[in-house]
């Protein structure tokens, strides 16, 4: 699944590519997308803005439409100057959007509508979206209360939950557990006011820096390598994802991985440096790990 730092880097550089300019054409496969270009063009509309919600992007058009996309497992956009190569096959195409100097092409996404801005208010799932972690507008209280109100559900299950705060995806949950020292399989409950501030506030700090290292031109894809270890390694720069068996990057000890939650999405952890509460003292623990430091391992 596409974290959010991708969905975002992705919105950015479509917003970069299409904002301001006018459609001057519009395909899709998609019939209920193709009625909607019959009905009431899409061509001819001007673009106003490209947005990420959580997991989802959103294009405003002129004329209060948005189209509004969920790339889950397999979806994506690309941009393309006319007549350049695509980079996947046109039997993934599922909606092309062209203006003068750009082809916006969207590949396999599951999700795809158009909306008004009221039809879209009513859209029960994505109202149910909690803050990105990413928004400028990011409330570190509300986010904080929104865990809260999960008090029964595990740590890494409560950061998937895109109802609570949306953005984070399969692999920051485990990277941002390790860089506080939270046992992915605690219960929300036991977690002190401190820990959930340094799981917010990493998540946070993580996410944004895969953002900036976004690419301004090129395909945009969704296969960025994400780091959260500064180093030149391209086959260290995360901590404990994917990584069982493995000595951690901090202790030496093995890193663990089991299922977790209804998806049954891998966890990893480090026994020793993200301790059950109350089963083993934390030995070592200095505080959380500040994620750009190198390890030495
Ligand atoms: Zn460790």
């Amino acid at each position: 699944m596409p974290e959010g730092d991708t969905i975002f880097r992705a919105a950015r550089t479509l917003h970069r590519a299409l904002a301001g300019q006018t459609v001057t054409g519009f395909e899709s496969v998609l019939p209920k997308l193709e009625r909607v270009e019959i009905d009431s063009p899409i061509t001819g509309r001007t673009i106003e803005k490209v947005e990420p919600v959580g997991k989802w992007t959103l294009i405003y058009f002129s004329g209060d439409l948005i189209l509004l996309t969920h790339m889950l497992m397999s979806g994506s956009w690309h941009i393309y100057r006319p007549g350049e190569k695509w980079h996947r096959r046109r039997d993934d195409m599922r909606i092309i959007l062209r203006t003068e100097k750009i082809l916006a092409v969207a590949f396999k996404v599951p999700i795809a509508e158009f909306h008004t801005a009221d039809s879209l208010r009513r859209r029960r799932v994505f109202n149910q979206i909690g803050p990105s972690v990413l928004a400028e507008e990011y409330n570190d209280a509300e986010i904080l209360q929104r865990l809260r109100r999960r008090p029964e559900s595990t740590v890494g299950e409560a950061l998937l939950a895109q109802s609570l705060l949306s953005g984070i995806g399969n692999v920051f949950k485990s990277e941002v557990c390790f860089a506080c020292g939270v046992h992915p399989f605690r219960l929300v409950a036991t977690l002190t006011h401190n820990e959930i501030e340094c799981l917010v506030d990493t998540a946070r700090k993580q996410l944004s820096a895969n953002v900036l290292e976004s690419s301004t031109d090129g395909p945009v894809t969704y296969s960025g390598a994400r780091r959260t270890r500064r180093t030149s390694d391209d086959g260290a720069r995360l901590w404990v994802y994917s990584r069982q068996g493995r000595p951690c990057r901090r202790c030496g000890t093995a890193i663990l991985t089991r299922k977790q939650g209804p998806g049954v999405r891998s966890t990893y952890w480090c026994p020793e440096c993200q301790p059950m509460v109350g089963e083993k003292t934390v030995t070592g623990w200095a505080g959380p790990i500040p994620w750009r430091s190198s390890g030495s391992k």
